[in-house]
């Protein structure tokens, strides 16, 4: 029996190594090889815009709220049409845990998460990223959404104008 429990246990060791041998490495030889990231990746943040171009944020501090190491920080301004937008918009990166919560707390989809992780610095303060460093020219996931044109608020269009939209009611019709 022990003589038994002594070759299995020479053999199996053995038979894990080599079967190991024959399967497909896992590792990827990085930096020269870069494994392509799903899209729902949680790296680098950015602000996108709508697909009229405009910004999408509206300042509304939402993700700052849901942030939980504090380290997205805004100024609301309001343009001469009532738009809401962030006079500035800064995120330190060198705080973020890239949790998502900014993302999904946003209503205008405007700050998202993209896959892109390679940015790195040596220097902490170059991991603060103004809203210059954030905005991007696109719509990023979603592209084709626009917060205005389902939020019930005449800004861009005047009330029950948009594609979604009835005409507001007339209120006096309620009466009794
Ligand atoms: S990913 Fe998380 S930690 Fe980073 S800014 Fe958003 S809420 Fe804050
Ligand atoms: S990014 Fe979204 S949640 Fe944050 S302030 Fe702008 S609109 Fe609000």
């Amino acid at each position: 029996m022990n003589l038994w429990r002594g070759i299995k246990g020479t053999i199996l060791p053995f038979w894990v190594t080599l079967s190991n041998m024959l399967r497909k490495p896992v590792t990827v030889q990085y930096p020269e090889e870069r494994r392509v990231l799903p899209e729902r990746t949680r790296a680098q943040i950015v602000l996108t815009r709508s697909p009229d171009g405009e910004e999408r944020c509206v300042a509304c501090y939402l993700c700052s709220a849901a942030c939980p190491v504090d380290c997205i920080s805004m100024q609301a301004a309001e343009d001469q049409n009532g738009r809401r937008y962030a006079a500035w918009f800064r995120i330190n990166f060198g705080r973020c845990i890239y949790c998502g919560l900014c993302a999904e707390a946003c209503p205008t989809l405007a700050i998202q998460m993209t896959p892109h992780y390679e940015f790195c610095e040596r220097q902490p303060l170059a991991l603060v990223y103004e809203k210059e460093d954030l905005l991007i020219e696109d719509g990023g996931k979603d592209g084709d959404y626009n917060f205005y044109h389902h939020a019930g608020i005449g800004v861009v269009n005047p009330r029950g104008s948009n594609p979604d939209e009835t005409a507001p009611e007339d209120v006096r019709s309620n009466l009794p």
